[in-house]
């Protein structure tokens, strides 16, 4: 099979195989009233996927001992970047369809101000090379080997990984025309955490290796400020994980936020920013997007197109893994 033949089942990473009834609502299991949201005063922590609850106790424990809520969206996805078995975040992450990790990453604080890293490779963190981009520059985002080139100049070091059965996997893909990653599953996806001190103050972050067997040079969502993430301390905080393209077509975490300045519960925000979604694209098979959002005053939800979409949550009297709401049922 010729290399194009290859691809050709990849469309923009996803090929599908299974018939979804298009239109198709479940009822939704919404970890939160559609009529009334949770809410808490803080300190409070939402991430993506089952990671997240790793994530979410640094984070934790970095409030707890007198970080601020940046040091916690900082270091409690960096947790997640340096466990080499995840393979959906950090060096342990897949490959590109060349066989290269690249990492994408951004950072934003309760004031707006942000730092963005994409498409780097052999760095273990390249949240807090993001965290030094909004720290250390006047710019928001490096890209390749410029950000590269940045991070070493400043005191980040090159790592080299090579893990034989993420290899092997990537090789198999290579063989297997059939191959369809699939980013509904908990193995998979972006890490993004959003929180809140007991103060009030906000910030987030984002890290990814992106989806599985893209191609070289490709960015998603993940990185980019208003996609991926957005943090506005008057209003609320977003981010988003699933198919990149997506939610950046749709300015999504952006969506969420500015949908709650205007007085939107958390929960509905997110419904909103997927439907936007589910109506711009007609063909969303196997196609995951979910958002998770805290509003300014401590309301927080979430939302997804399809179940399987959960978030970890953390607050004063909660740690526990929470399913979203969502607007169809996965036969992936
Ligand atoms: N949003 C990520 C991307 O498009 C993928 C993910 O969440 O797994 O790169």
């Amino acid at each position: 099979m010729s290399y194009n033949d290859r691809r050709r089942f990849i469309k923009l990473g996803l090929a599908s195989s299974a018939a979804l009834a298009a239109g198709c609502t479940d009822a939704p299991k919404a970890h939160t009233s559609t009529t009334g949201p949770d809410r808490t005063k803080g300190p409070l922590i939402l991430s993506t996927w089952k990671h997240g609850l790793a994530a979410n106790a640094t984070a934790w424990e970095v409030m707890r001992t007198g970080g601020t809520v940046l040091d916690a969206v900082e270091q409690g996805v960096a947790a997640v970047e340096s466990d080499l078995t995840n393979r959906s975040v950090g060096l342990g992450g897949m490959p590109d369809r060349d066989g290269h990790v690249t990492l994408d990453a951004c950072i934003q604080d309760h004031d707006g101000r942000a730092g963005a890293v994409a498409f780097v490779q052999r760095f273990e963190h390249p949240i807090r090379i993001a965290r030094a981009v909004m720290e250390r520059t006047p710019h928001v985002m490096l890209v390749g080997a410029g950000a590269e080139r940045w991070a070493e100049e400043n005191g980040f070091s090159r790592r080299d990984v090579e893990i034989p059965e993420v290899k092997a996997k990537w090789l198999e893909w290579l063989e297997k025309a059939e191959y369809r990653p699939v980013v509904n599953i908990e193995n998979h996806d972006t890490i993004g955490m959003v929180a809140m001190d007991a103060s009030g103050r906000l910030a987030g972050s984002c890290t990814t290796s992106g989806m599985a067997f893209k191609i070289h040079g490709r960015v998603g969502d993940s990185p980019i400020i208003g996609a991926g993430l957005f943090v506005d301390g008057e209003a609320g905080a977003a981010c988003a994980t699933g198919v990149g393209e997506l939610v950046i077509r749709t300015a999504g975490s952006h969506t969420v936020v500015e949908l709650m300045r205007q007085g939107m519960e958390p929960t509905e925000a997110c419904k909103e920013a997927v439907r936007r979604i589910i109506r711009q694209n007609k063909d969303m098979q196997d196609k995951q997007v979910g958002f998770l959002a805290i509003r300014a005053d401590g309301a927080f939800g979430g939302w997804s197109v399809y179940d399987g979409f959960d978030f970890a949550l953390r607050t004063n009297d909660r740690e526990e893994l929470v399913p979203t709401g969502h607007d169809r049922k996965w036969v992936g």
